[in-house]
């Protein structure tokens, strides 16, 4: 398991690489742009090729990009489709240009609008994004399910994967916290086990590319997404070490998006928690 944090990619796309070493991150994630914004970063080849070697004389192994929270796949609107698409497809392309896992998407909101066309419209958008990029994968999150806010479950995902066309590029990344305030049980670890079956019957274990680290501010099964530092949240220490330790998991990236003791996201010392919380994980499995 490649377990890292989402780090900042100011002063340029390499900082990011640095950032994650100075935090012993074998992984780590970014966002292309700014997340509240729709303007793009547009990088050049040189800050691609910074990117890649610093990569390589690193001890990060993967990036994941994490697409900004303005694209809404499942939207009617055309105007708002049409900015979502090519803010997807850019991701996409910057992706391709740094050699990421894939690139990280919330798959919308439906808003008060019927749930079966919501995903085809939303399936549809992540379709066209992957047929005008080259190779990146899209990894739809599991979400906590907010006021109608897509991909709540892995029927919901099937129903995604499938309008996108059924394409191999569709991946999935599942976030603990999500998971969690979703109502998904994975307290213990026949509960995880059970939803890795489901996710290998309806998706097939292939599409499963990421996780998201995070506790849970808000208890189980609220839907609502609040992230904590791990031990801080109503998952707790034991069921994290279980999650991190789940034998299918094995070789993902792992992510901690974890607000931090001081609010500026994960440290070095949250890491290597987490690193601990998966060898625990390890021995209370093999006990
Ligand atoms: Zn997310
Ligand atoms: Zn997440």
């Amino acid at each position: 398991m490649l377990i890292g944090a989402h780090v900042s990619t100011a002063g340029g796309l390499a900082k990011a690489v640095s950032r994650g070493e100075d935090l012993g991150c074998s992984s780590i994630q970014i966002f292309n742009q700014s997340p509240r914004a729709w303007k793009p970063s547009n990088y050049d080849q040189d800050a691609f090729d910074e990117f890649r070697e610093a990569m390589a004389d690193s001890g990060v192994q993967s990036v994941i990009i994490h697409a900004i929270y303005l694209i809404n796949p499942a939207t009617p609107d055309e105007e708002l489709r049409a900015k979502s698409l090519a803010s997807l497809t850019h991701a996409l392309r910057v992706g391709d240009a740094i050699g990421a896992t894939g690139v990280v998407l919330h798959p919308g909101a439906r808003k008060d609008a019927e749930l079966v066309p919501a995903l085809a419209r939303a399936g549809l958008l992540i379709g066209d994004a992957i047929a005008d990029s080259e190779n990146c994968p899209v990894l739809i999150e599991q979400m906590a399910g907010h006021k109608g806010i897509l991909g709540l479950d892995f029927e919901e995902i099937e129903a995604l994967t499938e309008a996108a066309g059924n394409v191999d590029r569709v991946g999935v990344c599942l976030d603990s916290c999500h998971l969690f305030a979703a109502g998904v049980d994975i307290r213990t670890a026949e509960g995880i086990t059970a939803m890795v079956d489901e996710i290998e019957e309806k998706l097939g274990l292939d599409r499963l590319k990421a996780l998201h680290i995070n506790d849970s501010a808000t208890e189980f099964g609220s839907r609502r997404d609040r992230h904590a530092d791990l031990g801080q949240g109503e998952i707790g220490e034991d069921a994290l070490a279980l999650f991190l330790s789940e034998p299918r998991f094995e070789g993902l990236t792992a992510t901690l998006e974890t607000p931090g003791k001081d609010k500026k996201g994960a440290s070095a010392e949250d890491v290597a928690f987490a690193r601990e919380l998966r060898e625990r994980g390890l021995a209370a499995r093999r006990s």
